[in-house]
């Protein structure tokens, strides 16, 4: 049974090294005797995810981290080979959160979905029709409230959230722009996916000017992803009623101190309501949520961009790829295809 090993806790950037591709055991593939509650999971796509990086720090309060020596955990898709748990059977597709080794043990699975539809790519089930879609189902219709010709402003665009909320935003017919970090990803943010402006934000000497130049009318919401810089400068062009859903602030993630955020005084003059929302207290939402966006994707309304490695043995290199934007859409791996 393959597995990479979560080595030791992280300061600043994570690198490849700070996980392990081990043999690991032989294992049987049935549930032990007299474990009650629990799955056997062959693990067939790996998610990245950016929280997985928050995990990576020795813990505090608010966050349970990975334990230095034990297999990485994140969201994937896979097949229950063996079953001792009343709600799942052999075959099973699942979704939840699994380890990243060949196959997994899983006692009392929690936040775990069968995956019923299979005419759309599994592989969907880590992006758009998991966790990533459910967020930007959720961040963008429950939480920013948005309205049919709103100015919307989306960072980190065009990763595995951030593409779904355009499209979303789209679709209700808002103004929508985007940024991302290279030339590429621009692109796609106005050749695929349909919104009506994008930036490079890395090539963008001052963000506020920039966010100006797009809205110059102001925003009425900012779906957040990366916080910092881009924050500060989002807060200076936000209408007055403003909206921002806090979703994620990678771009502090690997700073042992935050970055300054100098202009909150906009959010008393603008009377912005900044929410921050977690995507598990929307769980209840996902049938709801399969209900709007299966047919997005089968009439065609709505597109998804995978970026997909093959092997655990690339697993960690996607993960911290992510950090410097290496990913273009979705960061899925490939453990196994059935
Ligand atoms: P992405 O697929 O967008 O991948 C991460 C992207 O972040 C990279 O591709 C890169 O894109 C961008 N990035 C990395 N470092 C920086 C930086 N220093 N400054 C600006 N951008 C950076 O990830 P997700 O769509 O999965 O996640 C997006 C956000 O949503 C994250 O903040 C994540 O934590 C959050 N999230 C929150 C959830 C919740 O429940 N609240 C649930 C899921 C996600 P680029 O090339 O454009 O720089």
């Amino acid at each position: 049974n393959k597995q990479v090993i979560f080595r030791d806790y992280v300061t600043g950037f994570p690198r490849e090294s700070d996980m392990q591709l081990t043999s690991g055991g032989t294992i049987k593939l049935k549930v032990p005797e007299g474990s009650n509650n629990t799955i056997l999971v062959k693990n067939l796509y790996l998610s990245c995810d950016p929280y997985m990086r928050i995990l990576m720090k020795k813990g505090d309060d608010l966050v349970t981290s990975y334990t230095p020596g034990s297999p990485v955990t994140g969201l994937g898709v896979g097949r229950v080979l063996d079953s001792r748990h009343p709600d799942f059977k052999e075959g099973d597709l699942v979704w939840g959160t699994t380890g990243w080794e060949e196959y997994s043990l899983i006692t009392a699975p929690q936040g775990f979905f069968k995956i019923q539809n299979t005419d759309v790519p599994l592989s969907y089930y880590t992006g758009i029709l998991g966790m990533p879609g459910l967020t930007a189902y959720a961040g963008f219709y429950e939480v920013c409230a948005p309205k049919e010709g709103e100015y919307v402003f989306i960072s980190a665009a065009s990763g595995a959230v951030g593409q779904l909320v355009g499209q979303f935003a789209k679709l209700l017919g808002c103004y929508v722009v985007g940024s991302a970090g290279s030339p590429e990803k621009v692109d796609l943010l106005k050749n695929k996916f349909g919104f009506d402006e994008a930036f490079n934000y890395k090539e963008e000497p001052d963000l506020n000017a920039a966010l100006k130049r797009y809205f110059p009318d102001g925003i009425d919401i900012y779906f957040e992803n990366v916080g910092g810089k881009m924050l500060d400068a989002v807060l200076l062009n936000m209408r007055v009623h403003g909206r921002i859903a806090a979703c994620g602030m990678v771009s502090q993630y690997n700073l042992e101190k935050p970055e300054d955020v100098c202009n909150l005084m906009s959010i008393v003059y603008k009377r912005v309501s900044i929410k921050g929302f977690v995507v598990f207290d929307y769980y209840h939402l996902y049938s709801k949520f399969l209900e709007v966006v299966l047919p997005y994707i089968r009439e065609g309304k709505i597109t998804y961009v995978e970026d997909i490695v093959e092997g655990l043995e690339n697993a960690s290199a996607a993960l911290v790829g992510l950090f410097s934007g290496q990913n273009v859409g979705k960061q899925v791996v490939v453990v196994a295809r059935d």
